[in-house]
């Protein structure tokens, strides 16, 4: 690397064809290369499958000395590391997975100039012996590796990414490079900020992935709404299944190879031989379906994922995008299939609550939940809900690749059922000093004298059965959208739901409260028929 000449773009295209194969660049990847390579600093955002990681390689290639890439995906590095040596590049990595004699070789190549490339595991430049390594030899550029680890607003803040900032104060004549798929307009701003990038020119491709459809079902059978799914549009194709817990997971691949499906599963709970094993089989066989929690994923390079579907809500708009982001990078056509459904909802909520961190933390995984159900609940283009949420314009206002373009959700005036609702949490909560979750809402309002109706006079408030001409499925998605529009809450461990700020608006009839209607037809079948 060290013998380029003149820093000119053919370099970089030279650098392009002969080392990597590829005939040319696509979309930004020659202005962000050709800047980095004249030694500006640069801030990247690319989404998932959009090639950020020759942005730094060919930079680390043209120019002299060893570019320096700091990821916290320390499970890729070999493999990272292992692609680019069949490829010819000098490359080696140094991580809490090697022993001491591993880890001195790949200091003695680096010292001795003998590296292209050299990936470390972020917490390494806390260790001042890093520091003094990396000043005893060249370095030709810095790339930061999911940038959005630094945000500490993102969905995946890692502290030890804080600590990337020295080294703008130590190596200032050396380029610096952070790459995300995943960012807001906010967390592009802390990137900026936190790693001293001020300077920086920023690259911000298009977020839109034309060749992914989106669609999200209202969830009823999830297991058997996944098969019909799969039977119908996507029999033979590889894909990944996302489901939140390892039990499900299991459970899931058991069914879908009890009816057929080859399907294995992968999370962190099985050992690294299987983990691997499963992994490889899906990098190499055609037609494997995945079916893992969001431990799966993270860098895996497999062109031809034909559909991605998750059983449960992610924790938020930038997982979701980042976990459809692997279907299509061929760009062929693929899906994005979603069931969600209110326990999603109530179960997320129970997380967060219970769930590790202080009060901001829980306040920053709710809102970032709201978005989630924002997008879920749309009756908008969902295309176009993704793009606005990640601060880009839509193409059109519909897509006409996505559910909501293709079959229009019916909507209809869900005020007086909001206020139904409302007045059902209102009474239980004024009269009664009583909080319940949605089952006992819908009992109420529907009139049932249940067990529990009885135990708690329930039948004696005067919204008993005031709600008769909605069924239950029907009332169900009336509290989602509620919960999606703020205008109600659910708290607690047992998902009770409560008021919100913006209830009294609709309880004094202040505002309307468009809603969506429900599928009659199971949403499955309904879908694939509306393609
Ligand atoms: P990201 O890190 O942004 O998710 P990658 O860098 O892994 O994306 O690139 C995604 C895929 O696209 C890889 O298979 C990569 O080799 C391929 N790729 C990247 N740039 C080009 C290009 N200019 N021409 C052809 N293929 C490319
Ligand atoms: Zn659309």
């Amino acid at each position: 690397s060290a013998d380029a000449v003149g820093l000119t773009e053919s370099d970089a295209v030279a650098t392009l064809r002969r080392v990597f194969g590829y005939e040319a660049f696509r979309g930004e990847q020659e202005a962000i290369i050709d800047h980095v390579v004249a030694g500006g600093d640069a801030v990247v955002l690319m989404p998932t499958g959009g090639g950020k990681s020759l942005c730094y390689q060919i930079p680390a290639l043209v120019r002299p000395g060893t570019g320096v890439v700091v990821s916290p995906l320390i499970a890729l590095m070999q493999d990272q590391v292992d692609a680019l040596r069949a490829l010819g590049v000098r490359a080696g990595f140094i991580n809490s997975t090697q022993d001491f004699d591993e880890r001195r070789m790949v200091e003695a190549e680096f010292l001795a100039g003998e590296l292209d490339l050299l990936y470390l595991a972020p917490e390494r430049l806390r260790l001042d012996a890093t520091l003094e390594l990396l000043s005893r030899a060249k370095i030709s550029v810095f790339a930061i590796d999911e940038a959005h680890c630094v945000a500490q607003w993102g969905h995946d803040f890692r502290p030890d990414y804080l600590a990337l900032s020295v080294v703008g104060e130590r190596w200032p004549d050396v380029p610096r490079i952070a790459l995300t798929a995943t960012a807001t307009r906010a967390t592009h701003q802390e990137i900026t900020q936190r790693l001293d990038m001020r300077n920086a020119r920023h690259f911000e491709a298009s977020f839109d992935r034309p060749n992914i459809q989106y669609r999200i079902v209202p969830k009823d059978d999830p297991k058997r709404q996944l098969l019909a799914f799969l039977r119908e549009e996507h029999a033979g194709d590889a894909g990944i299944v996302y489901c939140l817990s390892r039990n499900s997971v299991e459970k899931t691949a058991e069914f879908l190879c009890r009816n057929g499906i080859e399907a294995v599963p992968y999370h962190a709970g099985l050992d690294a031989g299987t983990r691997a094993a499963h992994q490889s089989r899906f990098l190499r066989e055609e037609g494997l379906v995945v079916v893992a929690t969001i431990a799966f994923g993270m860098g895996i390079d497999k062109p031809d994922v034909r559909f991605v579907a998750h059983l449960d809500l992610p924790k938020s708009v930038e997982g979701y995008y980042q976990e459809t982001g692997r279907a299509g990078r061929d760009g062929l056509p693929s899906t994005a299939w979603m069931a969600y459904g209110l326990q999603d909802v109530v179960q997320q909520r129970k997380l967060i609550q219970s769930g590790e961190g202080d009060e901001a933390f829980r306040r920053r995984a709710a809102s970032h939940l709201d978005a989630m159900l924002a997008l879920c609940e749309t009756a908008r283009c969902r295309r176009g809900q993704l793009l606005t949420y990640f601060g880009q314009e839509p193409g059109a206002p519909a897509c006409g690749n996505c559910d909501t373009c293709l079959t229009p959700p019916e909507t209809w005036d869900g005020t007086v059922a909001a206020q139904k609702v409302l007045s059902t949490v209102v009474r239980l909560q004024r009269e009664r000093g009583q909080k319940f979750g949605t089952g006992q809402i819908v009992d109420i309002l529907l009139g049932r004298r249940t067990a529990k109706v009885i135990q708690f006079d329930h039948d004696q408030l005067s919204v008993f059965g005031i709600g008769q001409e909605l069924s239950e499925a029907e009332w169900r998605g009336v509290v989602r959208q509620l919960l999606a529009q703020g205008l109600l809450a659910v708290e607690g461990e047992y998902g009770t739901l409560v008021l919100t700020d913006t209830s009294g608006t609709v309880l004094r009839r202040e505002r309307e409260v468009p809603m969506r209607k429900e599928p009659k037809k199971p949403a499955a079948s309904r879908a694939a028929s509306a393609v």
